[in-house]
């Protein structure tokens, strides 16, 4: 029988695994498993009719051994407490592993976007912010965008909580409009990263970029940067998809011209014109492509799926879409599966510059956030696969113990309050 899937609970056995690798007591590592605050919010909005609904949100601090909390806010119908938990955590492990001096947190508020005018999502945006103000901070706890949430939206977070302070505070937030303390780079920064991560891979597995094929389950922020970045570099993206399906060609999709489509707003599925076929969502993921990049949400490739998937490397642009079931056939199989803390951490890398910006009241230039992005992301790179060839297991597993080393050490200097 399929588990039924808990996020958290694949997070923690992925810790164990790891702190047993390394060796470590129950007491180095107990606090990491669970998550420091949870704050539950009721969010009742005033609706352009004038009827009053009432959302569900919570902003979750996994840890903040090695600085102020870090991570996203996801607007989604789905979102839960558990996956909240567990984003958060991947947060904390995320910022560990590419050594920026952040824990973890995550918020969600459970709402499906598109059927809120902009007007409403505004109001619910700012409501969420007044009641999650206690936790947040420059120097506490920085949401960033995530699934269904953007620039403008951290605009309205940034502005709600300079009017609860009677100041601009530019850095409570990152991936803000760049006209408001927003960094150049940040908006591209997590597909940008997948791509550096991906070529990387390709050059340590002896595989040229040019031609070999990718299939990118995403079009958006993650999938469709990377798609159009790697596409740039000369890999051949025969298959990319979004919410209402994909489409696929197996001589190379246009991605130019497909990407102009979805960045206007159009859907895959009303996609017309040129050489495709449509396919389903698992198609894409068990299509005929040497490299898989799923870039969309959690628990996607599982047990179910697992077998079918035929990719050779598979890089992680989204927060945990491989099960700890399906991590296992696909390591049985041999394929080379680069883990979401590593691969998809150019966005958090990016909101590091943006907040170090704004505390210092300085602006980069695209070249230098783009030149250190790369820096971090390539040194993070070889650290995680040194880590793994040393210790001859997974990818994911060296990024883990990567990441777990540095935060038993951070508290162990730092010791348990009182
Ligand atoms: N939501 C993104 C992530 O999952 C970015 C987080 C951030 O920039 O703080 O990594």
């Amino acid at each position: 029988m399929v588990k039924e899937y808990n996020p958290y609970d694949n997070f923690l056995e992925t810790v164990e695994a790891a702190a047993k690798i390394l060796g470590l007591e129950k007491s180095d590592y107990e606090a990491i498993k669970y998550p420091e605050r949870e704050l539950k919010v009721a969010i009742p909005v005033e609706m352009d009719n004038g009827t009053v609904k009432v959302f569900e949100g919570y902003r979750v601090q996994h840890s903040s051994t090695r600085g102020p909390c870090k991570g996203g806010i996801r607007f989604h119908p789905d979102a839960d407490i558990d996956e909240v938990k567990a984003l958060a955590a991947w947060m904390t492990f995320k910022c560990a592993v590419v050594n920026i001096p952040y824990g973890g947190g995550k918020g969600a508020v459970i709402v499906d976007p598109k059927e809120l005018s902009r007007a409403e999502l505004k109001r619910m945006t700012r409501r969420y912010t007044a009641m999650i103000l206690p936790l947040i901070g420059p120097e506490r706890d920085i949401p960033a965008p995530d699934i269904n949430t953007d620039a403008e939206i951290m605009g309205w977070i940034m502005d709600t909580y300079s009017m609860f302070k009677g100041y601009t505070v530019p850095g409570v937030v990152t991936g803000k409009p760049v006209g408001i303390g927003g960094s150049v780079g940040r908006s591209e920064a997590t597909g940008r990263g997948v791509m550096l991560i991906t070529k990387e891979i390709l050059h340590r597995m002896g595989t040229p970029v040019h031609n070999t094929t990718v299939a990118i389950q995403g079009a958006g922020k993650v999938g469709g940067v990377a798609a159009r970045l790697l596409h740039k570099e000369g890999m051949k993206v025969i298959a990319l998809s979004d919410v209402s399906g994909g489409v696929l060609n197996k001589k190379g999709l246009d991605i130019p011209k497909i990407m102009d489509f979805v960045d206007g707003g159009g859907l895959l599925k009303d996609y017309e014109n040129g050489d495709f076929e449509y396919i389903t969502n698992d198609e894409l993921l068990t299509c005929d492509a040497y490299v898989l990049i799923p870039a969309a949400m959690e628990n996607q490739i599982n047990e179910a799926l697992a077998n079918d998937i035929k990719a050779s490397i598979i890089v992680e642009g989204a927060n945990g879409p491989t099960t700890v079931e399906a991590d296992r056939i696909l390591n049985a199989r041999g394929a080379m599966v680069v883990p979401d803390i590593l691969a998809n951490a150019g966005g958090v890398v990016v909101s590091y510059f943006e907040w170090v910006q704004n505390i210092q009241s300085l602006t980069w230039d695209f070249d230098e956030v783009n030149r250190t992005l790369e820096k971090i992301m390539i040194r993070s790179f070889n650290e995680v696969w040194e880590k793994m060839h040393e210790l001859k297991t997974t990818m994911r597993m060296g990024a883990y113990i990567v990441a777990l080393d540095r935060l038993v050490d951070a508290k162990k200097i730092r010791g348990i309050f009182p």
